[in-house]
């Protein structure tokens, strides 16, 4: 089902509200935490994963919580993992999400490498848009920084997204220091002939393992990113944000087709505008990124009880979390999540 057929977001209950009056309308949606790539950041290259497991949400059961949070207000939904395309079952998963009316906006995190036979299937289904993840250009630099990587086969990938029509393309370059630091004048370079958006990310630190660590000792804030774009361009225009929720600072360099973006959780959070929630792949609500809270929505659905009574424990559950979600984290002074990896939560 296409986009333009879904009722108007005007006629469907508008977004909850939190306790400090944000607007919570969109859910990231984590389909699996298994992946292609070992990311340094992000995943241990010691993991196996060959299949998901029994805890995994199946298609329909997130089809279901999509219903839920639609019935609550949410209206923009992105899928995410793990790499969401690994899943064998991601066209149904996108078809059964599409086909709920309500829903205002579907995309997808990826990192590409199954899009050149998956993005016209995706779009058909009723895929809107993709953010694209690739931290470098180098043949070199790539394999370092997202291990089992290559450039060419995420550029095939991102090439394919746009000949399917799941634009605009926005790109997702994590900055490493010491790792592809240096590249990132070339990453910026890409948006001058290109209608890309290019979101330069701050890493940050999810979970007590490698993954974290070094995304502390291998942080390279935004602010010198950013120069080191300048000095390379001159000075950015700045581009006026699309909504408050937007995350990303934008830019352009002058004379540009495409945008640049410097998304900087630790230099300079953006909880205030907040207005999301996430999924994970085994069925638990999380109020945010950056805190170990969660609610769990599997043990409704798979409570064994009427339709109606799970669908309302559903729903109930997405309304405490709401209400429960925290004003912001504390990355700054130190803080930092001990539970679940960044690809167990979705980013
Ligand atoms: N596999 C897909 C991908 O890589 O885009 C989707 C899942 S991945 C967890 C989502 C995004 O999280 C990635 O695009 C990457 O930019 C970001 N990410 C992963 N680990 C991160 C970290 N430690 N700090 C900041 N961003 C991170
Ligand atoms: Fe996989 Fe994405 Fe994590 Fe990289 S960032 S390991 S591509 S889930």
């Amino acid at each position: 089902m296409k986009h333009e057929t879904r009722p108007s977001v005007a006629t469907v209950t508008p977004g909850p509200k939190d306790q400090f009056g944000r607007v919570i309308d969109y859910l990231r949606l984590s389909i699996t935490d298994r992946c292609n790539l070992r990311c340094t950041y992000c995943m241990p290259l010691s993991r196996a994963d060959a299949a998901d497991t029994p805890e995994v949400l199946t298609a329909a059961e997130i089809e279901t919580v999509v219903r839920c949070a639609v019935d609550v207000g949410f209206r923009k939904f992105r899928l995410t993992g793990g790499e969401p395309t690994v899943r064998r079952d991601v066209v149904d998963i996108v078809r059964r999400i599409a086909s709920v009316p309500g829903v205002g906006d579907l995309a997808m995190t990826t990192n590409a490498l199954r899009m050149p036979e998956l993005a016209r299937p995706l779009r058909d289904a009723g895929l809107g848009r993709v953010n694209v993840h690739l931290d470098s250009l180098s043949a070199t630099t790539l394999p370092r920084v997202m291990r089992l990587g290559d450039a060419d086969r995420i550029l095939d990938g991102i090439r394919a997204c746009e000949d399917a029509g799941l634009t605009p393309i926005k790109l997702n370059a994590v900055v490493v220091r010491g790792m592809n630091d240096v590249e990132v004048a070339d990453m910026a370079r890409l948006t001058i002939e290109r209608d890309w958006h290019v979101r330069f990310i701050e890493l940050m630190p999810l979970g007590a393992g490698d993954e974290a660590r070094l995304s502390v000792t291998h942080f390279v804030s935004n602010v010198d990113t950013r120069a080191r774009i300048e000095s390379e361009f001159g000075g950015l225009e700045p581009v006026a944000p699309k909504s408050a929720s937007d995350e990303s600072e934008n830019f352009r360099i002058p004379g540009a087709r495409g945008v640049v973006g410097f998304i900087s959780p630790v230099s300079k959070p953006y909880c205030g505008g907040c207005n999301r929630m996430r999924l994970t792949a085994d069925g638990r609500f999380h109020l945010c990124l950056l805190h170990d809270d969660d609610m769990d929505v599997r043990g409704a659905l798979r409570s064994g009880a009427a339709e109606d009574a799970r669908l309302d424990r559903v729903r109930s559950i997405l309304r405490r979390a709401v209400s429960a979600k925290p004003t912001g984290h504390r990355l700054d002074a130190g803080f930092h999540t001990r539970g679940r990896r960044m690809h167990q939560i979705g980013g």
